[in-house]
């Protein structure tokens, strides 16, 4: 009888003291329809020079979820705060597995708008991770985990809109210093839109192929920390002006922007685990051979990679020169496609000249 009341008293005791996850931020817990209630338990947690790392799962998902997903995303949040605190310190934040399907399609997610900045940052991983090889799952973590650096290293107001461009590119540079070799980034990187500038890329991701190429420059990881700071002065944060007047005034841009587009034409942006980014033109503009005594103009726009190619004719005498519609100072490369392929500068002593004219 003595045995029966026992076995019955510590069944209450586990039940009763499982966790509500929704009681850890004012505003509920960031999922529609789990406000009030999400009740979870706490996995581990872990002491971070800002406060706690705290880890937890959602009451009710399998053994084998918590005896897999849990240990992978304990020690991704650790290897993620070991490598951006050489940046800066993390906020204190709090990592849970919630078992359920993201309504938005996210394998994870840091919806730090929901926290007030006292409260633990958010850090949401979805059963949509479970498609994941372990060794992606880990980076994906990562990336979560360079937004939660943001948050704190960056104005808030910056997350929106048309700051996409680096707060996901950058997360997604960042999260391969994480892990190196496991490159889930460079699917991204193959998106990158030849055809519009970087801050308009339609897939926010891709340019981690500008990071990664700034960050292989004398610049290095500070250089890139430091252009997403620049980012943070400028007037108009949310329009397409304002981000190109962000990054036009950054220092030695033009360098940063020339290097990375001589890079992508000849697909040798170095990843910093090894080997090299796919990056290729949306399509290469072929141009007709302008004819006999004849003037072609291009117009091209600041940060887009273009390429153009021409057949030259031998017997002609090419004159190339360029200016600038606005008051920036603008460089034009060409590729000279010999026996070694080799960018040649244009800039500063222009009017270039092709000669492929009869010399007797
Ligand atoms: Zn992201």
């Amino acid at each position: 009888m003595k045995l029966t009341i026992l076995i019955f008293f510590v069944f209450l005791y586990s039940k009763v003291y499982a966790f509500n996850c929704a009681e850890l931020w004012t505003k509920g817990f960031p999922v529609d329809g789990y406000k009030e209630s999400f009740p979870c338990n706490e996995y581990d947690s872990v002491d971070i020079p800002s406060g706690k790392l705290r880890i937890f799962y959602a009451s009710g998902i399998s053994r084998e979820d918590v005896e897999t997903l849990m240990p992978m995303i304990k020690k991704a949040a650790v290897d993620s705060h070991l490598v951006y605190g050489r940046f800066d310190n993390l906020p204190p934040s709090t990592i849970i597995y919630t078992g359920l399907k993201s309504p938005k399609g996210f394998n994870a997610e840091v919806p730090f708008f929901h926290a007030e900045d006292y409260e633990p940052r958010p850090v949401l991983v979805f059963t949509n991770i479970k498609t994941e090889s372990l060794e992606q799952q880990q980076q994906t973590i990562a990336h979560e985990y360079f937004h939660v650096f943001q948050s704190s290293n960056f104005a808030k107001s910056w997350f929106e809109k048309s700051a996409a461009w680096w707060v996901e590119g950058s997360a997604d540079f960042f999260s391969n210093l994480v892990y190196p070799k496991t490159n889930r980034e460079w699917a991204n990187a193959e998106a990158y839109d030849s055809d519009v500038p970087l801050f308009s890329q339609s897939s926010q991701y891709s340019t981690t192929a500008f990071f990664q190429s700034m960050s292989n420059s004398w610049s290095g990881t500070e250089g890139v920390l430091s252009l997403l700071n620049n980012q943070d002065k400028t007037d108009s944060p949310h329009s397409f002006d304002g981000q190109w007047k962000g990054l036009s005034k950054f220092t030695s841009i033009d360098m940063h922007f020339e290097k990375f587009a001589k890079e992508f034409s000849l697909n040798k942006i170095q990843d910093t685990g090894g080997g090299y980014l796919n990056t290729h033109f949306v399509q290469p503009l072929v141009k007709a051979i302008p004819e006999f005594d004849s003037t072609q103009n291009i117009e091209v726009h600041s940060f887009v990679v273009n390429e153009y190619r021409y057949k030259l004719l031998m017997g002609y005498r090419y004159f190339v020169t360029t200016h600038s519609m606005d008051d920036s100072n603008s460089t034009f490369n060409y590729l000279h496609e010999g026996k070694d392929k080799n960018w040649q500068s244009f800039y500063p002593s222009y009017p270039a000249v092709i000669d492929l004219s009869c010399k007797d």
